[in-house]
């Protein structure tokens, strides 16, 4: 049953009859529903119609044929005639309305074409410059069309006409063209609707206070909105508030210029506009400060290698610059790690088993250097593990138990065992170190030559530059045993 109403559309390319009647009706609906509202003698005062049509003519692109703008046309005119004794100047005043729906229909068709997605602020921005390009052509054929009646002169006509079509262009169309069903398939709890509470207390407010700055009171409330709420219900809700703040203060029930119903003195409700106007700047920065510290949460998840679960590279430098610890030992140990043989691992395992493999092993060294130092993946199947030491003995006995470790263990692939070996270059300094990531960096170059001995040596191995204390020591011969 749900399913069946939220699939239902309105227009589809296929069906032009079922298309130009659901226009014809949609047309006299709101035309009827603006003409209701023609309280201003000849001109209403809140005009839906245009901004519902272009709506629909921007999001169902394959709508924009000429066939199609002139059922709404004909629509338009046959209601007048049937309502009014408006006579040529009907054909004119309909002219206009068509000249703001084609206006924006085409405008945002054509962004469409360009691929620029609605749900951005930019976006928004364009549909602002779209209602406002249509409203200036429009009140202008549309001024023109109806100077004379009711002995109205151009300028005001002109004013008039003109910001009316662009206050309804911009509540409606961006309602046009995100609206979608509501979903209900989420729990609903009460807070949910505190947002609107204070929109319809807002509004209420603006009313018993008054003045000119009762208008700005929704704005807060209306952010709120945008922060709990859809994209096209903050749409919505924005059109409602809008429509009915026009209706409020064309019916003097908000009043915003004479006395208030309270009495309002003006500057009572100017400041107050103004503090509720100074809010919002404030509440669109708190959205912002949240957006950052969710960037900031990404960019540390960043820091980790996903497959390992150990620092990555960049994790690892920015590791550096906050370890003090490594910065006040006597010896700073930097060890190169590479997997021996492991290309042969994917081509006989397969890759999904190396990267178990990788994991498994990344997490051994871990669990082998535990708090003392940092473990990172540098790429490929080369580990970093930086550490603090006594001395340079200390740091061999360190990488020899890392070595055996890898040697001994057990992996398990599929109710195989395998075994994997690893080759380790060392580098240490005994300096003074103020700039951890220059020493490193250092440190890593030198690692990573005497890792290339080991490899040459045969692998399964660990070389170290000589030292005062002993001289290098190649540790054990047993063979790589993939
Ligand atoms: P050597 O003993 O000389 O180090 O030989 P090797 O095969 O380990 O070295 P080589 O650098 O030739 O190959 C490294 C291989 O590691 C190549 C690549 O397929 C594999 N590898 C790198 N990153 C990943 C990864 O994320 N997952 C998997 N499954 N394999 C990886
Ligand atoms: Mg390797
Ligand atoms: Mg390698």
């Amino acid at each position: 049953m749900r399913s069946s109403f939220s699939s239902f559309k309105p227009f589809l390319p296929d069906y032009p009859l079922r298309n130009a009647a659901g226009i014809f009706l949609l047309t006299t609906l709101f035309y009827f529903v603006g003409a209701e509202l023609r309280l201003v003698e000849s001109l209403s005062l809140f005009w839906p119609l245009n901004g519902v049509m272009a709506g629909v003519f921007a999001r169902y692109a394959f709508l924009n044929r000429l066939r199609y703008y002139a059922v709404s046309y004909v629509a338009m005119l046959l209601y007048d005639a049937m309502t009014t004794t408006w006579g040529f100047a009907s054909v004119v005043i309909n002219l206009s309305n068509m000249v703001f729906i084609v206006t924006v229909a085409l405008l945002v068709t054509r962004d469409k074409r360009l691929k620029r997605k609605t749900p951005h602020p930019i976006n928004a921005l364009r549909i602002f410059n779209y209602c406002l390009i249509a409203a200036l052509l429009c009140a202008l054929v549309g001024a023109l069309g109806s100077v004379g009646i009711d002995s109205h002169t151009f300028w005001p006509l002109y004013a008039d006409w003109f910001s009316e079509q662009f206050s309804t262009g911009v509540l409606i169309v961006p309602c046009m063209l995100t609206a979608t069903l509501p979903r209900m398939d989420q729990a609903v709890r009460g807070d949910h609707f505190l947002p609107v509470v204070a929109l319809v207390v807002s509004v209420m407010a603006s009313v018993v206070i008054g003045g000119a700055g009762s208008l700005a009171f929704p704005l807060p409330a209306l952010i709120w909105c945008a922060v709990r709420y859809s994209l096209p219900a903050t749409c919505l809700l924005t059109f409602i508030t809008g429509g009915v703040e026009i209706i409020l203060v064309a019916n003097s029930i908000i009043n915003i210029a004479v006395e208030a119903p309270l009495s309002t003195p003006m500057m009572f409700s100017a400041r107050l506009g103004i503090a509720t106007m100074a809010i919002c700047p404030v509440m669109v920065s708190v959205s912002v400060a949240a957006i950052n510290s969710l960037i900031r949460q990404v960019s540390l998840r960043a820091d980790y290698d996903f497959l390992t679960r150990v620092y990555s590279r960049s994790g690892l430098y920015e590791a550096l610059r906050h370890e003090d610890s490594l910065r006040q030992a006597r010896t700073l140990t930097v060890m190169l790690l590479d997997i021996d043989y492991f290309k042969s691992i994917n081509d006989s395992y397969g890759h999904e088993c190396g990267d178990r493999m990788l994991a498994a092993f990344a997490g051994k060294i871990q669990a082998e250097v535990g708090n003392a130092g940092l473990v990172a993946r540098m790429g490929g199947e080369e580990f970093a593990v930086v550490t603090p030491t006594l001395n340079a003995r200390q740091a061999r006995e360190l990488a020899d138990r890392l070595r055996r470790a890898i040697e001994l263990y057990p992996f398990t692939w599929r109710q195989q065992t395998l075994f994997l070996t690893v080759s380790i270059g060392i580098s240490h300094t005994r300096s003074e170190f103020s700039h951890l990531t220059e020493v490193f960096n250092k440190l890593m170059a030198e690692a990573d030559d005497y890792l290339y001995r080991s490899k040459k040596a045969g692998r399964n191995r660990i070389s170290a530059p000589e030292t005062n204390e002993e001289s290098v020591r190649q540790s054990s011969q047993s063979s790589p045993t993939v």
